[in-house]
């Protein structure tokens, strides 16, 4: 066995000085962590409140994307609703396509050296508001100037009325729709009240005619906003092409129901000047007993048309036709 060496006086004084100063280090270790240890309860105190600060501001983010999200949503909405009208519209212009076609043969592709059939000028002269005491002096002047005309005509259970519904079917005019009582408080209080008035006055109309008409004017014209506004009237004018009518609007205004009796020039200028720029013209005038000055215009007019070279036709379903809705 090997004899531990005996450690000297100076060795034994040497390894307990290396005990204190481990001792020693240790303390000064102690105290550097008791002078930091603020700092780090600083540190992380301030870790939480930034970690804190950044969760509130990513559930607000959050809050903000659902919110624009629904806004989105709104939007892609009323694009839906818009679209539609888009649509209905489109539809609307292929059927116009169509009729067209049908008359006038197909429409050449366009930049092609076809030559593009030239669609005739035609007029629609239209009636509105008969039968009155001046039908009889319009039926006499179409007829002396051998052109044919519409009638949308209202209710009149009179004997002259019905006489009147004979006489514009008897002599070769159009005879349409203007519902039975053309007020307005009452046919546009609903869609159902609406088509109540056209049948009862389609019922008056077939009996003493024969005739089933397909055609209406809308009084006051398609776009005419009441009370329940004009999708109310869009959706009426849907159900009436549903039920199996064809509604018309006008692009000539004669003018003659600015005032209860319009002059008789002002009525031939507006329609000379409305017709100028115009292949196909579907004329509104009325026929009312204070509308003297309209039959007093329609001689000159007609022979303005015919200069023209206006062709003169009635309307019937399908026609190429003015719509405003
Ligand atoms: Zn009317």
């Amino acid at each position: 066995m090997e004899r531990e060496p005996l450690l000297s006086e100076e060795a034994k004084e040497q390894r307990g000085s290396g005990q204190e100063k481990e001792q020693n280090r240790y303390k000064q270790l102690l105290k550097r962590f008791q002078q930091i240890q603020p700092i780090l309860l600083t540190l992380m105190i301030l870790a939480i409140i930034g970690l804190s600060v950044f969760l509130v501001n990513e559930k607000m983010n959050v809050q903000r994307l659902q919110s624009s999200n629904s806004d989105f949503r709104k939007q892609i909405q009323a694009l839906q609703v818009h679209d539609n009208l888009v649509i209905e519209k489109m539809q609307r212009i292929y059927r116009e396509n169509e009729n067209f076609q049908l008359r006038y043969g197909p429409i050449p592709a366009r930049g092609g050296n076809a030559d593009y059939p030239m669609k005739p000028k035609t007029v629609y002269l239209t009636f509105d508001d008969g039968p009155s005491e001046i039908t009889p002096a319009i039926l006499d002047v179409l007829a002396q100037h051998n052109v044919k005309a519409t009638f949308f005509v209202t209710g009149n259970e009179t004997p002259f009325g019905k006489e009147m519904y004979r006489r514009i079917v008897k002599e070769g005019h159009a005879i349409g729709n203007h519902t039975f009582s053309h007020k307005y408080g009452l046919i546009y209080a609903s869609g159902d009240r609406f088509m109540d008035e056209v049948k009862r006055l389609d019922g008056l109309i077939a009996q003493e005619t024969g005739v089933h008409t397909d055609i209406l004017r809308f009084p006051g014209g398609s776009n005419f906003n009441g009370t329940l506004g004009i999708d109310f009237m869009r959706q009426l004018s849907r159900r009436c092409i549903d039920e199996g009518y064809d509604y018309f609007d006008w692009n000539v205004d004669s003018k003659d129901s600015e005032k209860p009796v319009q002059s008789k020039e002002t009525i031939t200028s507006s329609v000379k000047e409305q017709v100028s720029n115009k292949n196909t013209a579907v004329i509104l005038f009325h026929d009312l007993s204070a509308k003297k000055t309209t039959v007093e215009a329609l001689p000159e007019i007609i022979e303005h048309l015919k200069s023209q070279g206006f062709t003169f036709e009635v309307l019937r379903k399908g026609a190429y036709s003015v719509k405003f809705i």
